[in-house]
């Protein structure tokens, strides 16, 4: 084969990491004809893809928003705030954080919702897509997203969500506090609004869906190794060599989906993309008799109360600090009993913590597109708090744009390239 830009059905396609947005590629992919392979140093669905929310949300709101910068004292000093940044990370991480500031101006901010609203206002159509006449169909639950605020402060100064929302002609439904009371009652009645997606998904267990993916893309000649990825050459053909703990491999094409990780990767071909690791946390309780039954995302304090499968999960915060430091559950230990406080049937006993990476753009958009230094690799990886609502969509993405087939005029690509 030449260095042919074209991704043709047939050829070998190495897939870098099985997340939420590898299997979802592995499984595009091989429905398409290529011959897949998926390695990952642990099993499918086990980095962010783990323990997230389950939520499959449109969202128009990037993270950087105009008046953000001068917030994000305030939310460093407070011990249950959203946010924490180890000055370190800063440091080394200066290039991100100052590419943030500057995603942050009025313009930037409603290019940056454009486009991703254009990826997540599909996300709910290409999950059912993706997965429709599988068992992964159960996992998925048509309730919608909710977020709930506990004053009419909170309601307004979440107004630009909304008005991003609306701008991108997204459906909400804006709730009354017996709204609320009606649709969950069984979260406490401390609630004075709420805001409803009725189009969002739930994924009752997110490790599972990814995990069923992986057992669909199988079924469709996927294989799956666990092995370490140690290190990415490009050939003068344009070939790439991907090392690992266990051996070479050297297919026709390689797709980085690595989520955190893949910073290094990407570097190996052609493109230093600004990612950083947003560590997330949560925490699991047994599941009380009486229970919500979708997502409820209490605004003020930056938190989620999800009625997984196998328990209640809260999950909370964004902190910086790289991708080897261990975890500190300082701050989810500090919402715990803001936990109890939203379900006050809640044994306050935690089973489990938990702490994943999201992969972070400083806009919020994932990297999408042929890899600078050769058209054999691709880059799928940097869907930041969406990576779960976002893969399927990308992976529908990736193989229009990689086999040529042409992609939907409403995808803004451009947006979304390797360098930029
Ligand atoms: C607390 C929390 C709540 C969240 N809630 C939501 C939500 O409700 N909805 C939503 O859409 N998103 C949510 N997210 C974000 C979402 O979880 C991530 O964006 C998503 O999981 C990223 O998927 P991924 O496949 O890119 O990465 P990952 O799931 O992290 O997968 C990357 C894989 O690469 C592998 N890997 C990395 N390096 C190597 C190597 N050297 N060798 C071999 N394998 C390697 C890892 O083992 C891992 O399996 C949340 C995240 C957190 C932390």
């Amino acid at each position: 084969m030449t260095d042919d830009p074209t991704a043709r059905p047939g050829e070998s396609l190495l897939i870098l990491g099985a997340g939420a947005v590898g299997c979802t590629s592995a499984l595009a992919f091989a429905r398409r004809g290529f011959k897949v392979t998926v390695i990952d140093r642990t099993g499918p669905g086990s980095g962010a893809s783990y323990g997230n929310a389950g939520g499959i949300v449109p969202s128009a709101s990037p993270l950087a928003q105009p008046g953000l910068p001068w917030q994000v004292p305030g939310m460093l000093v407070d011990p249950t705030g959203p946010l924490s940044i180890h000055p370190a990370e800063l440091i080394k991480s200066l290039p991100w954080f100052l590419r943030f500031v500057m995603e942050c101006s009025a313009s930037r901010a409603e290019a940056n919702s454009k486009a991703l609203y254009a990826l997540s206002g599909s996300a709910a159509p290409a999950w059912k897509d993706l997965i429709r006449g599988t068992p992964a169909e159960t996992l998925l639950r048509d309730v919608g997203w909710l977020k709930v605020y506990s004053s009419e402060d909170g309601f307004k100064n979440h107004a630009p969500e909304r008005d991003f929302l609306r701008r991108r002609g997204a459906p909400v439904e804006i709730l009354s506090q017996d709204e609320v009371r009606q649709l969950e009652p069984n979260l406490a009645p401390i609630f004075v609004r709420g805001m409803l997606q009725p189009d969002g998904l739930f994924a009752v267990n997110p490790q599972r869906l990814v995990e069923a993916v992986a057992t669909e893309a199988m079924a469709q000649g996927a294989k799956f190794l666990r092995e370490t990825i140690e290190d990415l050459t490009v050939d003068p053909d344009g070939r790439i060599t991907v090392k690992t703990n266990v051996t070479q491999h050297k297919p026709d094409r390689v797709m980085i989906c690595a989520g955190a990780f893949s910073k290094r990767f990407a570097q190996a071909l052609g493109a230093a993309p600004l990612l950083v690791a947003e560590r997330g946390y949560h925490a699991m309780f047994d599941r009380p008799e009486k229970c919500t039954t979708r997502p409820a995302f209490w605004v003020e304090n930056s938190m989620v109360l999800c009625p997984m499968e196998q328990g209640v999960r809260l999950t909370t915060q964004s902190e910086f600090n790289g991708l080897t430091a261990g975890p500190s559950y300082r701050r989810l230990n500090r919402l715990i009993p803001k936990a109890m406080e939203m379900m006050p049937q809640l044994n306050s006993t935690v089973r489990d913590r938990w702490m994943g990476h999201r992969p972070a753009t400083p806009d919020s958009l994932p990297v999408l597109g042929v890899a600078p230094a050769t058209p054999r690799g691709f880059f799928n990886f940097g869907h930041n708090h969406l990576g779960l609502t976002l893969s399927a969509i990308s992976a529908q993405v990736a193989v229009d744009l990689w086999t040529q087939a042409g992609l939907s005029e409403n995808i803004p690509i451009s947006a979304y390239r390797p360098l930029r």
